[in-house]
């Protein structure tokens, strides 16, 4: 079944886990990445009862990173989220000093300074969902 993590812009999540066996051997194994944070803290929890039953121990921690997709053979962009940020503050600070100069948006005189202007912060929201999707509601 396919599984959908990690879209653009999702924080994803993996558990760290360090074993001891009973004759002391100790490795880390990262499993993940999972969408959600409980995900990976399941399977730290996991390893630990494993190893409490089987005379070893585990410890373990669990890290995020924010995802970037990019096609195989091609470089993922790594400030893709910065740069849509940028673009989509823009936007709306362009909105906003329209509204702090007493204008509306609504206007459709087509040469007003809301008419000139506003479209902008619509071509930089766009650019912006091409550069790097708008983040998701995050799951826990
Ligand atoms: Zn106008």
């Amino acid at each position: 079944m396919a599984r959908n993590i990690g879209a653009d812009g999702r924080t994803v999540y993996r558990a760290v886990i360090t074993q001891t066996n009973r004759v002391g051997q100790q490795w880390t194994e990262r499993e993940g990445p999972y969408s959600k944070l409980g995900a990976a803290r399941a399977r730290v929890t996991f390893w630990r009862n494993y190893w409490a039953r089987h005379d070893g121990t585990a410890e373990g921690h669990v890290e995020q990173a924010h995802t970037v997709w990019a096609p195989v053979g091609e470089a993922a962009d790594p400030i893709a989220a910065a740069r849509a940020a940028g673009l989509r503050e823009a936007a709306d600070a362009i909105e906003a000093q329209l509204r702090a100069e007493g204008y509306t948006l609504d206007c459709v005189c087509e040469s007003c300074t809301p008419c000139l202007l506003r479209d902008y912060p619509t071509m930089f929201r766009a650019r912006a969902d091409a550069i790097h999707p708008a983040t998701e509601e995050q799951e826990q």
